[in-house]
């Protein structure tokens, strides 16, 4: 029953939208759109076995990976930017969608892997209540760019397993020039507190990951200062109770070559010197992706 009321308390946020941190207060149910360039359906751009996650979520098969178009961030180096900034996708019912999660479990995902889908958490999360309630037993993760609210969260606890966030910046400045969003990281850094709270580590008896945070850190060219500090910050506020995803595998695309400092991809040596920071920092769960 809980999770009933927070699917209705979650399509309350829907229409006027206050949805994501940025609040523009479309009415979707009427279908305004908003600064996500979405409106009250969903749309997706593929559904896929995924085997490119952190080990914990891909097991043998890969991660049931949904990945959702548009989204409220507008970073100018967004890696997916086709779907994400340029729309690419197919509208898709609460219905289909339960349909294709129920699929990804048969075919042998580890897990549902809701890829930035905060713009549509309503619709999303009642396609997951109508998979469980088919039968889904797989865990549910919400990957996610870390700008999230917390009263959405509290919400989403009832439904999602294992939080995936981003840390994209360590502060607030970087978030406005690059992603044109205010206080990005005082909002993810209070965001992150709430997941981790929320959902401690816990394995199954295969030792599978089956509840927890991961948090991903995307390292910039220019910008190893920014890893240090954002270890830091993850160690003092979490010590070892999240994984923590440090990833070098940048590469400048969208619009990413108008800026000065995010204009090429890691050279071999800022790789080096991201494997002896990591190693400097002693991060007892977690993992450095190459590409
Ligand atoms: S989710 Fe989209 S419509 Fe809703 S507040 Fe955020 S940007 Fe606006």
């Amino acid at each position: 029953m809980k999770n009933i009321e927070a699917l209705k308390s979650l399509y309350k946020l829907l229409s006027p939208c206050e949805l994501c941190p940025l609040d523009c207060r479309v009415k979707r149910l009427k279908k305004e759109v908003g600064v996500c360039n979405s409106g009250l359906l969903m749309k997706i751009s593929n559904a896929l076995l995924y085997k490119g996650e952190e080990p914990p979520l891909t097991y043998k098969n890969g991660s049931g990976a949904i990945f959702f178009s548009n989204c409220s961030l507008k970073c100018v180096y967004c890696q997916n930017y086709q779907f994400s900034q340029l729309r690419v996708g197919k509208i898709i019912s609460v219905k289909e969608l339960a349909s294709i999660i129920l699929d990804l479990e048969r075919k042998g995902a580890a897990n549902i892997n809701f890829i930035t889908a905060t713009h549509y958490a309503p619709q999303a999360m009642a396609s997951l209540q109508l998979a469980r309630v088919n039968g889904l037993k797989i865990p549910a993760v919400w990957n996610t760019v870390g700008y999230e609210k917390k009263e959405v969260i509290e919400l989403l606890n009832e439904f999602i397993d294992i939080y995936l966030p981003d840390l994209r910046y360590v502060n607030n400045e970087d978030g406005v020039k690059f992603s044109f969003v205010e206080n990005y990281f005082d909002i993810t850094l209070e965001a992150l507190k709430l997941m981790v709270k929320s959902k401690p580590i816990k394995f199954d008896t295969l030792g599978r990951l089956k509840q927890g945070v991961i948090v991903r850190y995307l390292v910039f060219p220019n910008k190893l200062d920014d890893l240090k500090i954002a270890l830091k910050v993850l160690k003092e506020n979490f010590d070892d109770e999240i994984f923590i995803s440090v990833m070098t595998q940048y590469v400048p695309v969208y619009k990413a070559r108008n800026y000065e400092e995010l204009g090429r991809s890691l050279t071999k040596e800022e790789i080096t010197e991201v494997k002896k920071i990591v190693k400097v920092a002693k991060i007892k769960h977690g993992w450095v992706q190459y590409g």
